[in-house]
């Protein structure tokens, strides 16, 4: 896993450096802002650990920037004033967490391995069943690409069906999920699935969500039942 760490002061680099490649990471260095940001655009970057004041570009700008390009990777920010307003500049720019200098390595290690761990988490919670995309963690949906809006519920109804890809799960067991132990009447499955059926499949050509006579519903690629 490599990480990249973008500071202008040579002894705290060489600090997080050491550090980090004992907890066997891969660290490259930038000085300053602009190298920082050329280095981080090339990508292939588990993390990046950036400093705010640097010269030239700085944190804020390289930050956001890399969030202009729908650049995901995991930002730490080491802020040298503990002063609350950089801290939310930061986390408004799209940092994904903060610590305020001087800190000890143990508690920046601690901050590492939480953020790429969250990221590892959120990069597997993106489902794909045939063109249908579901994004969990930021709740969204795609179908061939075209986004689609759901209610809240339509949503949770989707998630259920497509987290069993292929399975078959009964009105019941689907009430349950969804509905939680909310009272809703015996037809609501029926009438959120077809909801759910004119945004996510009517239009295409293949249909995603199946009945199965007797049983309930799922989501599979059809040719699964072709065959
Ligand atoms: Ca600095």
């Amino acid at each position: 896993m490599r990480v990249l760490v973008i500071e202008d002061e040579a002894a705290i680099a060489r600090v997080i450096r050491r550090g980090l490649e004992q907890a066997h990471y891969r660290v490259d260095v930038a000085e300053n802002g602009a190298q920082g940001l050329k280095m981080a655009m090339e990508g292939g970057y588990s993390l990046l650990i950036l400093d705010l004041m640097l010269p030239g570009v700085d944190g804020w700008r390289i930050c956001e920037e890399l969030r202009s390009r729908r650049d995901r990777v995991p930002i730490l920010m080491l802020t040298a004033r503990s002063g609350l307003e950089d801290r939310v500049r930061g986390l408004e720019m799209g940092a994904d967490d903060y610590l305020p200098k001087p800190f000890e390595f143990p508690e920046l290690l601690a901050r590492v391995r939480a953020l790429i761990r969250r990221d590892k988490v959120h990069k597997t919670r993106h489902i794909r069943i045939a063109d249908l995309e579901i994004d969990t963690a930021q709740r969204r949906v795609w179908r061939a690409g075209t986004e689609i809006a759901l209610s809240h519920r339509e949503y949770d109804l989707l998630e259920a069906l497509a987290a069993h890809e292929g399975q078959v799960l009964t009105r019941e067991t689907i009430q349950e999920r969804v509905w939680m132990d909310e009272e809703s009447y015996s037809n609501t499955v029926d009438v959120y699935i077809g909801l759910l059926r004119k945004k996510v499949d009517a239009g295409h050509a293949v249909k995603l969500i199946q009945t199965v006579r007797g049983a309930g519903y799922t989501l599979r690629r059809p040719e699964e039942d072709e065959r």
